[in-house]
């Protein structure tokens, strides 16, 4: 068998023409700096498998599962946990083997570093915007959705009622799985294009069409009662955009402090005043 250290340091100006698979030396180096430079753009562990099964192919192997595998597989796994392993193949003495054996390994570790660093971005880019008890954005990210509000947009401000009872009651746990499960019933009665957060504490926000918002809470309200941990309801405030596009928050906030006073387990609309 042709090792590593056989070829590695005997060029001569035939090695160029003697490669069977069609790859130089030089070229197999300008494959894999090409593979390596995609790395920089990768993403997800997907991502990852596909530039390593590309240079695997340009290098003349072939990719097989571990049970395929005739005795030919290298022992360096490609699908970076995506499916079944995957492992790159040549026959014995070959130059595609001599190159995978050669240049495979540390591809591998680059792609698993540029992965890790990948994914410690997304995390801090998700740490920044999602709210960890509710798996909702966060302030910050309505904030931003506020900025972008459309003239035919409402803005909902939603609160439960009596929250605080039920970490009185139950403790702060209790209380924690009742927002996540709100957030959860929230999210699933909202449209794709609608935003919805969780404002802070027990109160969460949505963003969406006006024509659309009498309808949402309805539907809310009857996913809560059966979605609910505990017996609690939810007072909203309604404010359409197109009357000051500034001020919906504030109104949206009056309007719900309006339906707490009227009973709470309701919602209001906004009226002229809320704005000012
Ligand atoms: P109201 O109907 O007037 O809104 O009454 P309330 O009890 O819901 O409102 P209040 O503002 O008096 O209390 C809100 C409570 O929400 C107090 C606070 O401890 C609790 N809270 C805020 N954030 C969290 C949280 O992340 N987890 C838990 N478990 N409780 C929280
Ligand atoms: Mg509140
Ligand atoms: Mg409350």
């Amino acid at each position: 068998m042709a090792t590593v250290n056989e070829n590695a340091g005997h060029h001569s100006p035939n090695d160029v023409v003697s490669f069977p698979s069609g790859v130089s030396a030089e070229a197999s180096f300008e494959l894999v700096l090409q593979a390596t430079r995609s790395l920089l753009w990768i993403k997800t562990e997907a991502d990852a498998c596909a530039v390593a099964r590309e240079l695997v192919e340009n290098l003349g192997g072939t990719l097989v599962s571990a049970d395929e595998d005739a005795g030919e597989a290298l022992p360096v796994d490609v699908s970076f946990g995506v499916g079944q392993p995957l492992l790159p193949s040549a026959p014995h003495s070959s130059v595609a083997r001599m190159l995978l054996e050669r240049r495979l390994p540390g591809f591998v570790r680059d792609a698993n570093r540029a992965l890790e660093l990948a994914n410690q971005a997304n995390r801090l880019a998700e740490d920044a915007s999602i709210d960890l008890i509710t798996g909702l954005p966060n302030r910050r990210m309505l904030g931003r959705a506020l900025g972008r509000i459309e003239e035919a947009d409402a803005v909902i401000m939603i609160d439960l009622d009596h929250f605080k009872t039920v970490n009185d009651a139950f403790g702060h746990d209790a209380g924690d799985r009742v927002l996540g499960a709100f957030g959860r019933t929230l999210l699933s009665v909202v449209r794709a294009k609608d935003h919805v957060g969780r404002y802070g504490g027990e109160e969460f926000m949505v963003i969406l069409p006006e024509s659309s918002a009498d309808h949402m809470l309805a539907r809310l309200q009857a996913a809560w009662v059966l979605a609910q941990p505990r017996p609690i309801t939810f007072s909203a405030g309604i404010a359409p955009a197109r009357a000051n596009p500034q001020g919906v928050l504030i109104a949206a906030d009056r309007a719900m402090y309006r339906a707490k006073d009227l009973g709470r387990d309701q919602w209001q609309w906004a009226i002229e005043e809320d704005y000012r």
